[in-house]
């Protein structure tokens, strides 16, 4: 219920407690974040994509933007495998998204695109929109709320032009 109970439940507590809900690793790393927060910050859970990245242990550029946007509402882009691909599509990007420099420019527009006063519905939409609509192989572009923007499928729909599917998946 607590951070603190987390920090001090034993290993086979929260393996017990973490059971269905995937890799066991997680439940473990959770663990020691919290523990991270209660015996070294005071208690006082990082609240920004920075601090959560820089302080906590296992949390990666993602998880720290996803934590920040989503629980704490800061206005930060989040950008995962679903979004980068809706990202790519939308602006018929082809370049390889693991490159450095794309990658640095689909977080930027990431950040730009996000809405500062409902970030962390944006990103959870944009997430699940590349998880159940932008699909890799069979997107369902005519439900698709964002197919008026979308760069990728206006090239689709044009006549005598090649099918862009983004980067290979
Ligand atoms: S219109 Fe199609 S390709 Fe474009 S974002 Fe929507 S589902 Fe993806």
């Amino acid at each position: 219920p607590t951070l603190q109970d987390l920090a001090t439940a034993s290993l086979e507590e929260v393996n017990q407690l973490w059971s269905g809900l995937g890799y066991y690793s997680r439940g473990r790393r959770l663990q020691e974040g919290a523990q991270k927060v209660v015996e070294e910050l005071g208690g006082h859970m990082p609240r920004t994509a920075e601090t959560l990245q820089q302080l906590l242990p296992g949390v990666g550029r993602y998880t720290a933007a996803a934590i920040a946007s989503i629980a704490f509402g800061q206005a930060t882009g989040v950008v995962d495998g679903n979004v980068l691909r809706v990202l790519c599509r939308v602006r018929a990007i082809g370049a390889d998204p693991s490159n450095t420099f794309v990658s640095h420019h689909l977080w930027s527009l990431a950040q730009q695109l996000v809405d500062p006063a409902q970030p962390g519905d944006f990103s959870q939409a944009a997430m699940e929109l590349g998880a159940t609509v932008c699909t890799p192989q069979h997107p369902l572009c005519s439900h698709c709320p964002v197919q008026s923007l979308c760069q990728a499928h206006q090239r689709v729909s044009l006549p005598g032009e090649e099918v862009f599917r983004g980067p290979s998946e």
